[in-house]
C-alpha cells in the first residue's frame, strides 16, 4: 500500500536499521525504542490488523514466530524477550500494517505490557 510506512521500509522507500529479511517478512529497529533491544517483525503482505489476516497470513505469522526464535541470540535476546501485538485502538495500534514487536535486551517490568 502506498501510504503505509511499512510497505515503504519493505520496498526501501524509507530507510530502516534492518536486521533480517526473507521471502515473508523483515525485521528492523524500532525507531523510537521501549526496551533496549526493540525490534519490529513485519510480514512483507500488507494486513492492517488480526481481523484481515488471510489463511496464507495465518501460516506465514508462524513461521516468522520461528524466524524470530532462531534470531534472538543474534539479536542480543538470549536472556528472554517479549513479542506484542497491539490490535487496534484500545492497544495503541498506530501502523495499521500487522507488525510483531520484539522487546529484551534487559529484564522486562511485568507492569508494563506494552
Ligand atoms: P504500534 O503502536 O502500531 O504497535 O507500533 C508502531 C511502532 O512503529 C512504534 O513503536 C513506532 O515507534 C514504530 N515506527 C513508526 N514509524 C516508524 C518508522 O518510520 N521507522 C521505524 N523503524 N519504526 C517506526
Ligand atoms: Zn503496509
Amino acid at each position: 500500500m502506498s501510504n503505509c510506512v511499512f510497505c515503504s521500509i519493505i520496498d526501501g522507500k524509507i530507510p530502516s536499521d534492518k536486521v533480517y529479511e526473507d521471502e515473508l517478512c523483515v525485521i528492523f529497529r524500532d525507531i523510537d525504542p521501549k526496551a533496549k533491544a526493540h525490534y519490529l517483525a513485519v510480514p512483507k503482505n500488507h494486513f492492517p490488523t488480526l481481523d484481515a489476516m488471510s489463511a496464507d497470513d495465518e501460516k506465514n505469522i508462524g513461521k516468522i514466530l520461528k524466524t524470530i526464535s532462531g534470531l534472538s541470540e543474534k539479536l542480543g535476546l538470549g536472556g528472554g524477550y517479549r513479542l506484542v501485538i497491539n490490535q487496534g485502538a484500545d492497544a495503541g495500534q498506530t501502523v495499521f500494517h500487522l507488525h510483531i514487536h520484539i522487546l529484551g535486551g534487559q529484564a522486562l517490568p511485568f507492569d508494563d505490557m506494552r
